[in-house]
């Protein structure tokens, strides 16, 4: 029984039971995910309409709080900034009141990326040039665990949820509003270089090795770049010590809120250890998981983004993709130009979700996600099958909002069969 994402624009533009109709064709959907607080994306992504919105043919995401909670009052010095439109039209309440126990619903939460206001300065992501990371938190900072505790609290108190959802437990990858690969070197604020000390990493080193690796990257020595990325004891220490700090704080949140249920939204394992998310540790405070290989995007990263920054003709964009490849240890023998026009093969989907049922802990529940937009039919019901057979336990559907009404059909189609 699977699982789709609801972005709050779809509750208050649709109304709840134009929603429920569609969802009805899908035919075996348990559990809805409807997300709390968003992030800056547009809706849908990159391109297109939504197709079955009423009000917005295309809704930019502004990293707020769409439930009518004062967070500033529990946590002054650190808080997400609230949409002003919830005051009357609370799209949580407005599921849970039309759902009377339909779906199990889970709310979703993003951690690190948002509009939050307060002593910004103070716990924000900084690079390995000083530059702060615009709307990202550090998750070694001071006040970011005290605000999601006290937020994460009251939201349950509101609405009597005892399981969240927690996305963006991570740090930045290398595109968000615009593409800066350089987000992918942080974070060296003021609390993580002491606490990097303390560990016995010494942040000018590692930083003297970024400058190092950027510079290759300039002159397009990607796999030069690549083999000083993969060997380098300084970048392999600080990679570590990422991890360790997200586990540190997701264990931290579960400790101070022994209450509730933390499900952990992951990148692929192709990607997930570069940004600071270690399946094997993360599944000791979890139980459940969801991660995305959605295959013809490159599991979720802006593949063609991050190539095209770089790689301006054709043999930089296939070198620079070749590398790439031995970076995230994607063994797939097809060119850029295939790449561009196919996404990855659909042998992603499985090979992603064995890693994942490796790496995690025994009884993990997993979730493969599913690319429910800017597909056809023919694709969406081939990643379907590839998830339902992989190691995977179930499926979300992403997203709602941004699915065309043939998509539901054939959803429904599958389930039938
Ligand atoms: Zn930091």
């Amino acid at each position: 029984m699977a699982g789709i994402h609801l972005h709050p624009h779809d509750i208050l533009d649709e109304g709840i039971e134009n929603i429920y109709r569609h969802l009805a064709k899908m035919g075996h959907i348990k559990t809805l995910f409807p997300q709390v607080n968003t992030i800056f994306e547009r809706n849908p992504n990159p391109i297109g309409h939504l197709p079955h919105n009423p009000v917005h043919p295309v809704v930019m995401g502004n990293g707020k709080l769409y439930a009518p909670i004062d967070p500033q009052s529990v946590s002054p010095r650190l808080y997400q900034v609230g949409d002003q439109v919830i005051q009357d039209h609370d799209p949580l309440q407005m599921l849970l009141d039309f759902n009377q126990a339909q779906y199990q619903v889970i709310p979703w939460v993003n951690i690190f990326n948002g509009q939050f206001a307060g002593e910004i300065q103070e716990n924000a992501i900084y690079d390995f040039r000083g530059n702060i990371v615009k709307e990202w938190l550090c998750p070694n900072s001071p006040d970011v665990l005290p605000m999601w505790t006290k937020t994460l609290r009251l939201l349950a108190e509101k609405y009597g949820f005892h399981t969240f959802m927690i996305d963006r437990i991570r740090y930045p990858d290398w595109s968000g509003k615009h593409i800066n690969p350089q987000e992918l070197f942080t974070c060296f604020c003021s609390h993580c270089q002491s606490k990097m000390k303390h560990q016995g990493i010494e942040p000018k080193q590692v930083i003297l090795e970024m400058e190092q690796i950027a510079s290759m990257l300039k002159k397009n020595d990607f796999q030069i770049a690549v083999d000083t990325y993969l060997q380098s004891t300084f970048i392999q220490n600080w990679l570590r010590f990422r991890q360790n700090s997200i586990t540190q704080f997701v264990q931290s949140l579960q400790h101070q809120t022994p209450e509730l249920t933390y499900w952990i939204d992951l990148w692929p394992p192709a990607y997930s250890w570069i940004l600071g998310q270690d399946y094997q540790e993360l599944t000791k405070i979890s139980k459940t998981l969801k991660h995305f290989p959605y295959h013809k995007l490159g599991g979720g990263a802006d593949v063609q983004g991050f190539i095209e920054y770089f790689a301006k003709d054709e043999p930089t964009q296939e070198a620079a993709y070749h590398a790439f490849g031995q970076l995230f240890n994607l063994p797939f023998k097809q060119t850029y130009q295939e790449f561009k026009r196919f996404g990855f093969p659909i042998q992603f989907v499985q090979a992603e979700n064995l890693k994942a049922r490796i790496l995690s802990q025994p009884g993990t529940f997993i979730y493969s996600g599913i690319q429910m937009w800017n597909i056809s039919n023919e694709h969406l019901s081939e990643a379907i099958q590839a998830g339902r057979s992989s190691e995977a336990d179930d499926l979300i559907y992403y997203c709602y909002g941004w699915a065309e009404l043939r998509h539901f059909k054939v959803i429904e189609s599958l389930t039938d069969s």
